[in-house]
């Protein structure tokens, strides 16, 4: 596979020689259809029930009952009634993961900082059964429709869309729990067709990305509440988006990093790091690259 000799040597600093090749044996996969079953409108079993009656095979994961990994299609899934109705939603594995983490309260103010199309707007508004306060903010006009879309389809009643440019977001408002999952390079998602017609994947869009993520999440730390806690996320495997992003952005704030743990993670391609407290994801057959980590604002400060 063609990477960019800036990727391999971006990689090759942030980890050994064994985990770059599994990275790049990661990229060269067809990554299976994966979908998340919206109990806003269905439930796991009669999911279950439609795919098995449409030919469909499937397989769970230790993590979600809602995640289902598609292991055998019959025909297109997007013309099944379950799909047309906003019964499910094809959404990746990992991108699955930072809703869960955050784990939304009912009642909170919850800010999704970028939110189109809408994975992880919908599944916030279905983990608390329609019963949190949603504000989903989205910059691109052409994405908040397709976003507004995907909530009414989806039947997430308790989401609030606001166009804007998140960096300008009024620090008038508060949130309890904030959802920063940012633009990034993807550098977690490349796949083998990702170098064959395009130049996108450049170490320009890699500064631009940095340059926006540390804005953004300087502006979620000062809206969050005290005592409230955030989620930042990228579908890029490299530091400088991540972990050095978190670092400028926390720095002389009294923000700190909270372990991540929930049920079933040990089923998921883990890539080294050097703090136990966050999640680097490996590009798989299943899984996109990703990172998460979880911050907590502390109780008296800003
Ligand atoms: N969370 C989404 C989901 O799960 O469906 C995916 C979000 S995607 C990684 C990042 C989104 O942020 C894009 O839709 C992009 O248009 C939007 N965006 C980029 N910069 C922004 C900003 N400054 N303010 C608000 N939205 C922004």
């Amino acid at each position: 596979m063609n990477l960019p000799d800036f990727l391999l040597e971006m990689l090759n600093d942030q980890y050994d020689k064994k985990t770059v090749e599994r990275i790049v044996e990661g990229y060269s996969k067809d990554r299976y259809l994966t979908l998340r079953v919206n109990t806003l409108k269905t439930t796991v079993k009669e999911t279950e029930l439609e795919l098995e009656k449409n030919g469909f095979e499937y397989e769970k994961v230790k993590w979600s009952k809602e995640a289902f990994i598609i292991k055998k299609s019959n025909g297109n899934i997007r013309d099944l009634e379950i799909y047309k109705q906003g019964k499910i939603y094809l959404q990746s594995l990992s991108s699955m993961l930072p809703p869960i983490i955050l784990n939304p309260i009912e009642e909170a103010d919850i800010l999704d900082m970028a939110a189109a199309p809408g994975g992880k707007t919908t599944q916030l508004a279905m983990l608390s059964n329609n019963k949190s306060h949603i504000t989903a903010c989205e910059m691109n006009k052409i994405r908040a429709e397709r976003l507004k879309y995907n909530i009414d389809k989806q039947g997430a009643t308790c989401v609030y869309i606001m166009q804007k440019d998140a960096r300008n977001i009024d620090e008038f408002f508060s949130f309890d729990q904030i959802l920063l999952d940012a633009p990034c390079s993807g550098s977690g998602t490349l796949n083998k067709h990702s170098f064959e017609n395009t130049k996108y994947f450049t170490k320009k869009l890699i500064e631009r990305s940095i340059k926006s993520q540390i804005a953004l999440l300087k502006k979620a730390i000062k809206i969050l509440k005290p005592g409230g806690e955030l989620v930042y996320s990228t579908c890029s495997i490299l530091k400088q988006e991540n972990e050095e992003v978190v670092k400028k952005a926390i720095q002389g704030t009294k923000v700190e990093i909270v372990p991540i743990e929930f049920e079933g993670m040990e089923d998921i391609p883990l890539l080294p790091t050097s703090d136990k407290k966050i999640i680097y994801i490996c590009p798989t057959e299943l899984y996109e690259g990703f990172f998460i980590i979880k911050l907590k604002k502390g109780a008296k400060c800003n």
